[in-house]
C-alpha cells in the first residue's frame, strides 16, 4: 500500500501523479525494448524539491516498506531508473538550481537534478570547463553521479568520480548526510562518499553535488582520422596512449555508424575516406601546444595505416562532431536490438575486435561498434534480427565471456542496473557479493531504495 495522502502532504498535491496515462515517460528509461523490463503496475511518481522533503518521502516509506525509486533524466541504458515493483518514483526534476561556480576554488556547487547541458553553461559563463561528457546532455547531475558517468572526454582527465567532490545525499532511512566538500584531499575514515558514487541509487539518494572544474583551455583541436580497416584504426589507440601525448578522447566509430548519426541529426559528417574513423580531441595551454599534439598524433596515426586525418580548429566544427559521436545511440537503437559496454584492458583493444568479428561470423550478423577506445570500452550493437532469430542474449553472452578472457568487465560505464545482475557471476566472486549486500543492509535495511538494482 502506497500512502499517497502522506506523499501529497509532504510535497504538495501538485507534485504527485497517480493517473498511469500521465506517467509513462517516468516509466522506462532509455534502454533498447527487446532488452527492456516491465514497469510495475502500481506506481506513484514524486517530485520533491529539498533534501527535507526527499527525507520526509523516504522516512514515510521505510515505515511502510514501500520501494522507492530515484529517477533523474531517465537516459540510463540499464533500467536503474525503472520501477519494477509496486512503488514511488522519485524524480529529482525540481532539484534543478546551479548554487554557485566558484572561479576561486574551481568547483561548481550544483542540486542533483541539473542537466548537464544547464551545467556545462553555467560552467561555461563563467570561463571554466567541466570536462566529462556522456553523450546525452540531458542526464542529471545525480544520475551521471549515481551511474558514474564516463563518455568521450574521459582519457586525460577521468571519469565523473574524478570530480566528484562533495555530495548531500539523504539515506533510505530518512537521514540527510553532507560527505566531503570543496576539497580536493580527504582522508577521513572510510570514504562513504566514493561508495554513493556508481551505487546506481541503491544506498541513498544524492540530493546536491560539489564538483572539480578546469579552467579552460587556450587551445583545443579535433582530429578525426579514418582508416580503411577499423582494425589498424583500434590497434593504433594502445600507440597513442603511450606517445606522451594525453588527447582528452580517443574515441572510435565505424563509418556508417557515425554518417546515420548525422542523418539522423540532419548533419553532415566531415570524414569521406575510410570504413572507420578514431576521434581524437586535444586540448593545450596555447596554439603551439596543440599544434604539436596534433602533429604527433598525426605522426602515430599514419604510422599506423591512417588513409586520411582531417583536423577541425573552429569551435563550431569541433561541437558539431562532439555532437554527431554522442547522438550515435539515438540513430542506432531504432536498428539494433541490444547494445553492450564492456572494458578491457588498453592494449587488448586489438583481440577484442577480433574476437567481434570472430562472433559476428559464427552468428552470420554485423556487429557494429563505437568505443570509448581511449578508455578501453567498446559498444558493440546486436542488430534487430538476432533478436528475432532468438539469439541475441547467446551473442551478447559470447561478448561478454570474450571480454572477461581479456581481463575486461561487463559493463565500463552503464552499469549493471536491472539487466545484468545474472552477469555479476562473471565478475564477483561470492564474498565480494556478501560485503556488497552487507554494506547495502547497513544502509537500507529494509531493502526499499532501488530493490533488485545493482546487486543481488
Ligand atoms: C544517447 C545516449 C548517450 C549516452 N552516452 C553515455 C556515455 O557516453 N557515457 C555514459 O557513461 N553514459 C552514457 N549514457 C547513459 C546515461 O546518459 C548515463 O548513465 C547518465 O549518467 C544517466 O543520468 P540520468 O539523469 O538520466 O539518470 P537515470 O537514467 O534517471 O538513472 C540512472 C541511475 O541513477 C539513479 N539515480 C538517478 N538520479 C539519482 C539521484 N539523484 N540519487 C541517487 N540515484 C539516482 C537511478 O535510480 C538509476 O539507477 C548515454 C545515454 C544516451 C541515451
Amino acid at each position: 500500500m502506497i500512502d499517497v495522502e502522506g506523499l501529497k502532504k509532504v510535497v504538495g498535491e501538485d507534485w504527485v501523479i497517480t493517473q498511469r496515462d500521465q506517467m509513462q515517460t517516468y516509466l522506462y528509461d532509455e534502454t533498447t525494448p527487446h532488452q527492456r523490463l516491465e514497469p510495475a503496475e502500481n506506481v506513484v511518481v514524486v517530485k520533491p524539491a529539498t533534501a527535507e522533503e526527499v527525507s520526509e518521502i523516504l522516512k514515510l516509506a521505510n515505515r511502510d516498506k514501500t520501494p522507492v525509486y530515484p529517477r533523474g533524466a531517465g537516459t540510463g541504458l540499464v533500467c536503474g531508473a525503472m520501477p519494477t515493483q509496486d512503488g514511488i518514483v522519485v524524480s529529482m526534476e525540481r532539484f534543478d538550481k546551479v548554487e554557485e561556480v566558484d572561479r576561486e576554488n574551481l568547483m561548481v556547487v550544483a542540486e542533483a537534478g541539473v542537466t548537464l547541458a544547464q551545467l556545462l553553461e553555467a560552467v561555461d559563463e563563467a570561463d571554466l570547463l567541466f570536462p566529462p561528457h556522456p553523450g546525452d546532455e540531458g542526464a542529471q547531475v545525480g544520475g551521471m553521479i549515481a551511474a558514474n558517468a564516463g563518455g568521450s572526454r574521459a582519457v586525460k582527465y577521468g571519469v565523473v568520480r574524478q570530480y566528484v567532490k562533495g555530495l548531500e545525499v539523504v539515506l533510505p532511512t530518512g537521514e540527510i548526510v553532507t560527505m566531503g566538500g570543496k576539497l580536493l584531499k580527504n582522508n577521513t575514515g572510510l570514504d562513504l562518499m566514493h561508495l554513493l558514487i556508481d551505487s546506481e541509487g541503491i544506498l541513498g539518494i544524492i540530493t546536491k553535488a560539489t564538483m572539480r572544474l578546469y579552467p579552460k583551455f587556450s587551445g583545443t583541436a579535433t582530429l578525426v582520422v579514418s582508416y580503411d580497416d577499423r582494425h589498424k584504426a583500434i590497434n593504433t589507440v594502445p600507440k597513442i596512449l603511450q606517445s606522451g601525448v594525453i588527447p582528452m578522447a580517443i574515441e572510435y566509430v565505424d563509418h556508417h555508424v557515425i554518417t546515420m548519426s548525422a542523418e539522423n541529426l540532419g548533419m553532415k559528417w566531415p570524414a569521406n575516406n575510410g570504413t572507420g574513423h578514431l576521434i581524437l580531441i586535444l586540448a593545450g595551454a596555447n596554439e603551439d601546444d596543440v599544434y604539436f599534439q596534433a602533429e604527433t598524433m598525426s605522426e602515430v596515426c599514419q604510422a599506423n595505416g591512417a588513409v586520411d586525418v582531417l583536423i577541425a580548429e573552429r569551435q563550431q566544427e569541433q561541437a558539431d562532431i562532439l555532437k554527431i559521436r554522442s547522438e550515435v545511440y539515438s540513430a542506432m537503437k531504432a536498428h539494433i536490438s541490444g547494445d553492450s559496454d564492456i572494458t578491457v584492458p588498453p592494449a587488448t583493444l586489438g583481440k577484442m575486435l577480433d574476437s567481434l568479428d570472430e562472433i559476428a561470423k559464427k552468428y552470420d550478423t554485423k556487429i557494429s561498434t563505437i568505443a570509448h577506445a581511449g578508455d578501453g570500452n567498446f559498444h558493440p550493437y546486436m542488430l534487430k534480427e538476432l533478436a528475432e532469430r532468438g539469439l541475441m542474449e547467446e551473442v551478447k553472452e559470447e561478448i561478454y565471456k570474450a571480454a572477461i578472457a581479456l581481463g575486461g568487465v561487463v559493463t565500463g560505464e552503464h552499469g549493471v542496473g536491472k539487466i545484468r545482475l545474472k552477469y555479476l557471476d562473471y565478475m564477483l566472486d561470492a564474498k565480494q557479493e556478501e560485503l556488497m549486500r552487507g554494506i547495502k543492509t547497513l544502509f537500507d535495511p529494509n531493502n526499499i531504495l532501488n530493490p533488485g538494482t545493482a546487486i543481488r
